[in-house]
């Protein structure tokens, strides 16, 4: 099954870089294995796959530790300050720093192991209340205080659009981020860092595609449905 997923998800992010007229080197792909157990995603990494995607941290710990070293391991769900020490020196790519705070402590603990971390910023461009993420307006003069932070590489933008049928919906609100995202890169923020739009999953990453997203996080189209009630 997985093997057939990867090859489905693959063709369809080819054929959506085609129709925006885009390299497919252009576009990323997180696989994301949140819930999912080791053995899964050994299979996964026995078929090609390096980047894998997690939104708890315990559950990096753990699938870190058991897998091999050159995966990237990107952590795109809500962080909690406490927590950060025990994945800054785990994770190739932090999706969702949201507040000064959270900047604030991975600075701390990045520079505690003496590296530099990349992360982006998440936006809740539809202003939900149900989601974390920084309002439109607020990205720019956050990006300039994060901009001081030696340990810190402001890589670019994510957001998770609203659950809606018809992936056509969030069009706009892909098209509204990618907008925001060029301008921050026009403003050349962070040193000229900025090169990450990371938006669309599952129900509409081939939307985000032609909208200008350069990774896509997929979970369920690659893995099958989560089940949360184990
Ligand atoms: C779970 C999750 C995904 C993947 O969702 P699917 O709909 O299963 O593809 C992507 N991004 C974030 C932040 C997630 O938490």
């Amino acid at each position: 099954m997985l093997r057939e997923n990867l090859q489905e998800v693959e063709k369809r992010i080819q054929e959506a870089c085609a129709r925006a007229g885009r390299d497919r080197s252009e576009v990323t792909l997180v696989s994301v294995s949140k819930t999912k157990p080791v053995e899964m995603l050994q299979e996964a990494y026995d078929l090609g796959v390096r980047v894998f995607g997690e939104n708890k941290v315990q559950e990096i710990r753990d699938k870190y530790d058991a897998l091999p070293k050159d995966i990237e391991w990107h952590m795109i769900g809500h962080l909690q300050t406490n927590k950060v020490k025990y994945i800054v020196d785990k994770v190739k790519l932090i999706h969702s720093v949201d507040s000064l705070r959270l900047a604030e402590i991975i600075e701390k603990e990045a520079e505690k192991h003496n590296r530099s971390v990349d992360i982006l910023l998440e936006v809740n461009v539809a202003e939900e209340t149900s989601k974390f993420g920084l309002k439109t307006v607020e990205v720019i003069p956050f990006a300039e205080k994060i901009a001081q932070f030696p340990h810190i590489n402001m890589r670019g933008l994510m957001t998770i659009a609203p659950f809606v049928d018809d992936p056509e919906k969030n069009r706009t609100i892909f098209r509204d981020l990618h907008k925001l995202y060029v301008d921050i890169k026009e403003k050349n923020i962070d040193n000229g860092t900025v090169s990450i739009l990371s938006m669309g999953m599952t129900n509409d990453y081939e939307v985000a595609i032609e909208e200008g997203a350069t990774m896509v996080r997929i979970g369920t189209g690659i893995f099958g449905a989560r089940n949360y009630s184990v």
